[in-house]
Formats: C-alpha cells, sequence, structure tokens
C-alpha cells in the first residue's frame, strides 16, 4: 500500500479506490437461512432451478381454450369441460371448447386461448367472435425460467425480486454469507448523545447514527465502544476492544494531523495505518489499516464527508468483504442546471436536487456543500460527480448516483 501522506500531493479518489478494494478479502463462512430472512443477504451459491416456470402451458386469460384447426366462423362450441387454476385438466375432446381461466392449464390438444370478451354465450355453447390466432393468450412451459436455468448468481445482493424469484422455483431457504461485524467508533471530546444536555462547546453525535443506518442497510451488525475521547489511552482502548468485537472497524474524526487527532498514531501503535489525502471533496483525510489484524478504515469527521467517503469508498469495501460482486453505485447522466465558472482541483461529490425539465434530468446544488453541513444531503437526491478542474457550464453532462442506490438516506 502506498502512503501519499508525506509528498504533498493528492491522491486520485480512482488509486484510492482500487488500492481499498484490492485489500478487502471476503468473508468465507456462509450460514443458511429461510427466504423470508435472506433480504438484503449475500448469496453465496449459484442457484439453478430444478423446474420450468411455469410448469405448463397455461391460459392468460380468462377465456375459452380450443383448437385453432375447429375455428370458423359463426360455430357454436359446446363446453366440455371446466378447468379452474391449479386443477387438472384432461385432453380437450375435438371442436369442443374448454372454459378456463387466468392460471388455467392449457388442456392436451387445445392450442388457443379465446378471452372471454370474445366469447357469446348461445345456450350450453359458446361463439367466438373475433380474429383468433394459433397459440393467443397462452404462456409457454417455461417462458419464465428453463429447468437447468441459472436464476440468481452467487454475489447477489437478494432484494424483494430476487426472493420471488426464488421463490417461484420453489427454493424455501438459501446459503449466504455470514453478516460482518463492524466497530463504529466516534473521536471527539466535543460529543454528546442525542437525549443528553448539550452544554457549552459540545455538539450532539450525528455521525454515529448515519454510519450504523448506512451500515444496516448493508446488513451489517453495528457494535460500537461509544464516544471516545480524544486521549491516545481511550483511543487506544476502544480500538483494541473494536479489533476483538469486529470483522471491520471504521472510525469518524480524528484522522487529521492536528494535536487532537489521536486516531493516527494510536492505529500505528497497535497496528498500521497509511495516511491517504484523497483528491476529493467533500473528503480528503482517509486513514486505512489494521489493528491487531483487524481492517481499520478511518473516515473524516465533518458529517457530510463523512457521508461521501462512506458511500463511494467504505461501501465498496465493505460490500467486496461481504462477497458481494456488484460493489460500485450506478451511476446515471444527468445536466447540470447550474454554471460554475471555477474548476475544483478535487474530484467533487455535490449534494444535488434532481428535477425533471424539458425531458431533461436537470441537477442543481442543495442549499450548502459544507463539509460540516449534513442537512443539505436531506434536501438532495442522490451526489453529482464534477471531475477535477470541471469549469461547470449549464447542460453539461455529468454522472449522478442517486441515494436510491446506495440506500436511501
Ligand atoms: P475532526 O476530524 O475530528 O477534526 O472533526 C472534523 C469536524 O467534524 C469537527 O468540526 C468535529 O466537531 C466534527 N465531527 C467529528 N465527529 C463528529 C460526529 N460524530 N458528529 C458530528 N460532528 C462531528
Ligand atoms: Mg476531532
Amino acid at each position: 500500500m502506498s502512503c501519499s501522506c508525506d509528498s504533498g500531493k493528492l491522491q486520485p479518489f480512482e488509486s484510492g479506490l482500487a488500492q481499498l478494494v484490492e485489500a478487502a478479502r471476503s468473508v468465507q463462512e456462509t450460514e443458511v437461512v429461510e427466504l423470508q430472512e435472506a433480504l438484503g443477504r449475500v448469496l453465496a451459491r449459484d442457484i439453478h432451478s430444478t423446474l420450468s416456470v411455469p410448469p405448463a402451458d397455461n391460459s392468460a386469460m380468462d377465456g375459452y381454450a380450443v383448437c385453432a384447426k375447429d375455428l370458423e366462423e359463426g360455430k357454436v362450441f359446446s363446453i366440455s369441460q371446466r378447468v379452474a387454476a391449479g386443477h387438472q385438466a384432461s385432453a380437450i375432446q375435438r371442436g369442443t371448447a374448454v372454459r378456463l381461466f387466468t392460471g388455467s392449464e392449457i388442456p392436451k390438444g387445445a392450442d388457443t386461448v379465446i378471452m372471454q370478451e370474445e366469447a357469446l354465450i348461445e345456450g350450453e355453447g359458446v361463439r367466438f367472435i373475433g380474429e383468433a390466432v394459433k397459440g393467443d393468450h397462452i404462456r409457454k412451459a417455461g417462458q419464465d425460467i428453463n429447468i437447468g436455468d441459472q436464476v440468481i448468481a452467487q454475489g447477489t445482493i437478494l432484494a424483494p425480486q430476487h426472493l420471488g424469484v426464488l421463490a417461484s422455483v420453489g427454493i424455501a431457504d438459501v446459503s449466504v454469507y455470514r453478516r460482518l461485524k463492524v466497530a463504529v467508533l466516534n473521536t471527539g471530546d466535543e460529543l454528546v448523545m442525542p437525549g443528553m444536555p448539550c452544554p457549552q462547546g459540545k455538539i450532539y453525535n450525528s455521525n454515529y447514527f448515519t454510519l450504523s443506518g448506512l451500515l444496516t442497510r448493508l446488513g451489517c451488525d453495528v457494535w460500537t465502544p461509544g464516544i471516545v475521547k480524544d486521549t491516545p489511552e481511550a483511543t487506544q482502548q476502544a480500538l483494541a476492544q473494536a479489533s476483538i468485537n469486529a470483522d471491520v472497524i471504521i472510525s469518524s474524526g480524528g484522522v487529521s494531523v492536528g494535536e487532537e487527532d489521536h486516531v493516527k498514531a494510536a492505529v500505528e501503535s497497535l497496528g498500521s495505518l497509511d495516511l491517504w489525502r484523497l483528491a476529493i471533496k467533500p473528503g480528503k483525510p482517509l486513514a486505512f489499516g489494521e489493528v491487531k489484524g483487524t481492517p481499520f478504515i478511518g473516515l473524516p469527521g465533518n458529517p457530510s464527508a463523512v457521508l461521501v467517503t462512506f458511500l463511494m469508498l467504505a461501501r465498496p469495501y465493505l460490500l467486496k468483504m461481504q462477497g458481494a460482486q456488484k460493489i460500485e453505485p450506478r451511476r446515471y447522466q444527468v445536466c447540470a442546471g447550474f454554471d460554475r465558472s471555477k474548476g475544483v482541483s478535487r474530484k467533487e461529490f455535490l449534494r444535488v436536487v434532481v428535477s425533471a425539465e424539458n425531458g431533461q434530468l436537470l441537477a442543481v446544488p442543495a442549499h450548502s456543500q459544507s463539509s460540516g453541513v449534513l442537512s443539505s444531503a436531506v434536501m438532495a437526491d442522490g451526489l453529482l460527480i464534477v471531475p477535477e478542474q470541471h469549469r461547470v457550464s449549464r447542460g453539461d453532462i455529468l454522472d449522478f448516483i442517486p441515494f436510491s442506490e446506495i440506500g436511501s438516506i
């Protein structure tokens, strides 16, 4: 791992991310959970179907099954059978119609369904109006999934639609990677927990809640020693305890090189650390190392810098550790809805509001982009990525990551 801390030069975001992801070791342990409990978990094996979905040809409509060859204008068909969904059909008697419903199995020998809106009951029989074409309104066996198809790949984070597809092939439980245990350390003598009085000079610890929320969305179990005081001893003690209790340690604050920033020295005394100065805004100081063998990521202290560095750097790292295949958020292209004549030397992740205007998606920065301001993230729909030195003109096409991609904020 290279350390760019002394070079004075900022390290590009992409190389920081690549280094981080390269270092992530995926957990190997798996557990079997019921489908009901599998939401958000990472699938540990490819799943192939042992059956076809649907298992047999069935009707897409309420109506009548016939053999197309028997159709002739004005003919009244007798109704030889009634097949409700879930009930067995016997072969069609040629020249007759079979009453059926959406999902009913198509009787052997029938090849066309005529919907009931095109059927007129005549006494005991039925006459069809309109043009029927052979094969109409039949859902073929296997049109969804065929026997042997891979339905979901190992490394997929299971969303509701994955659970539905797994259920459709009869799977009741799945093998998933075990949950990660993540320690969250919030450093700072100024911090107090919400619910407590906030005397002069103190602020509430917001980073814990942002981080534990983001981690919970990722399916991690969160452990915290509570607020960590700005002393070498308290920082060392919290780190040592975290290394025993967790698979990964994430801290916020204390990674700059001020007199009250003890994280760097404490991690170095218990393990090793690189301090990166990344060319990103908000963000910049980011520490990465290990405490007694447990990976450690030190995020900055400012609340919006925490949000951005977690989403863009820590999240892909944790996803890889969890065994997920797709670890980077999907980007979409939107138009800048603003001008800014000055370029910035760091890649920016602006909190933006996106709206549709004249068929275009326009991104406009939320009220404040200060790294200490979190409320603008609440207004925003996601992060707009402005490349280094880019002067923004209205209409520029830029990458946008919606918060919905990364767990709504
Ligand atoms: P630091 O990196 O420790 O110098 O912190 C940078 C800024 O972030 C300071 O203004 C801190 O007060 C603020 N900060 C640090 N940790 C937290 C936290 N857990 N919640 C809210 N603000 C914080
Ligand atoms: Mg601090």
